[in-house]
Formats: structure tokens, C-alpha cells, sequence
């Protein structure tokens, strides 16, 4: 059995639930690799091989060493999960959606660890916000985007099916960290010369949900709203 753990739900950020509330410490008993971000939706976190590190606003990678920082959402799984070896002569965000048809994933939840030498790099990243905090749409605006060229480093990140919607943002979600730890983030695109690494295809999907957070026990999903949202706010992978 391979389990990808997911702590609270897209819905609950675009609820403005953005406010840690699981300490990587937790997080780190259900994964040593995976994504999420900060308290106050504060960057970006990669986790890699049990490190954790986070990217802040400016685009600076920090190695984090304080397990009781805390997340307001991540997803993690162990590495050393039943994967499959994946190989791509030259990669980009589109192979990695053909992925999924190639191998009828469009159902499953799975995830990748794929290292390789980038041309070109595309991620973003957001300052911390403040209570009361803004709507993803409104922090999307002042989120700041970093370009780099030639670069070695890792990408680690999960596919789910659409039927989740809000839950998650349906399809990929991908985090990048460099091979020398200087540039990482949420990845909006990329153009690699080679990609390879693991594939897991998950048969367990668990959602973790923060009960004893009066944000997020209070905060009221608007359905109507969510998939323009999730479009909005997680912005083009292509
Ligand atoms: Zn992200």
C-alpha cells in the first residue's frame, strides 16, 4: 500500500483559512518528501529526503530546522513507497500531463520525484500575509515570479484527478528545489533537457483535516465559486 497524506483543503485556503495548523513535526510522520506552504500562506515548502526547506517571498531558500513551524497546507508521502522508474529525453510541463494519459492515470492520485538539468526554470512564490487575511485571488496579484536558466535540481509533485476539485487543485502541483539549495518554489513551468525519476501511484488518499481550528471549523465553502477559484489562484501550468 502507498498512502499520499494531505493536511486541510484548497477549499479551506481560498476560504482565507491560511493560518498554520499541523507542525512539520506532524507532517513528518507521514512523509519525508513533499510540498505545501507556511503559516500565513508564507512561501513555498519543499520537503526532500526528510529536510525541509522553505522559499520565501523574495525567492530565498532557507533550510528549515524548526519542526514546529507550522503548515496551513502539504501534501507528503514516504519515498520509499512502491514507485516505478519514469524517464523523459526531454521534459516540460505538457509530458508530464501526457504522463497521465499514457498510463490511464487520470483517476488515481500519484506523485513524482524527478531530477534532471533545466534550461529554464519558472516558479513563484508569495509573502507571508496577515490576519485578516486576503483572498488567494487578492495574494496572487502581489506574488512574485523568479526565472532562472540553466539549473540542476529536483522536482517533487502530485497529480489528482479532477473528481477532487477543491479538495485539491485537480491536476498537477509541482515544487522545485535546486541541486545547490539557492532556487526553488511552486512551479509554473519548465523546460528540461532530461527528466528522470519515481513514479507513485497511490492507493490511499489521506486527508487530514485541522478539527480544532476555529478558522477553519468556521469558514464557509462557497461552491459556486471554487472552480473559477482553483483556476485563478493556482494560475497556468502549461
Ligand atoms: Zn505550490
Amino acid at each position: 500500500m502507498s498512502t499520499v497524506y494531505q493536511h486541510s483543503t484548497l477549499a479551506a485556503l481560498m476560504g482565507k483559512v491560511l493560518g498554520g495548523s499541523a507542525t512539520l513535526a506532524e507532517l513528518k510522520e507521514h512523509g519525508d518528501t513533499g510540498i505545501g506552504t507556511f503559516d500565513g500562506l508564507d512561501g513555498e515548502m519543499i520537503m526532500a529526503n526528510g529536510e525541509v526547506y522553505y522559499m520565501d517571498g523574495e525567492g530565498t531558500i532557507h533550510h528549515v530546522t524548526d519542526m514546529a513551524k507550522t503548515v496551513p497546507f502539504a501534501t507528503v508521502h514516504h519515498a520509499s513507497d512502491s514507485s516505478e522508474k519514469v524517464k523523459f529525453r526531454a521534459g516540460n510541463m505538457k509530458e508530464m500531463v501526457s504522463l497521465i494519459d499514457d498510463r490511464e492515470l487520470e483517476n488515481t492520485f500519484s506523485g513524482v520525484i524527478l531530477q534532471g538539468s533545466f534550461a529554464y526554470m519558472k516558479v513563484r512564490s508569495a509573502p507571508k500575509s496577515e490576519r485578516p487575511y486576503p483572498s488567494l485571488s487578492e495574494i496572487t496579484k502581489t506574488q512574485r515570479e523568479f526565472e532562472e536558466t540553466n539549473i540542476s535540481g529536483t522536482l517533487i509533485g502530485y497529480y489528482s484527478p479532477e473528481l477532487y476539485q477543491g479538495t485539491v487543485a485537480a491536476g498537477w502541483h509541482v515544487h522545485f528545489l535546486s541541486d545547490d539549495r539557492t532556487f526553488g518554489g511552486h512551479v509554473l513551468g519548465f523546460d528540461a533537457d532530461k527528466l528522470e525519476g519515481d513514479l507513485t501511484i497511490f492507493d490511499n488518499y489521506e486527508l487530514h483535516l485541522p478539527i480544532d481550528n476555529k478558522e477553519f471549523r468556521e469558514h464557509h465553502v462557497d461552491m459556486d465559486g471554487l472552480k473559477e477559484g482553483v483556476a485563478a489562484a493556482e494560475g497556468s501550468q502549461d
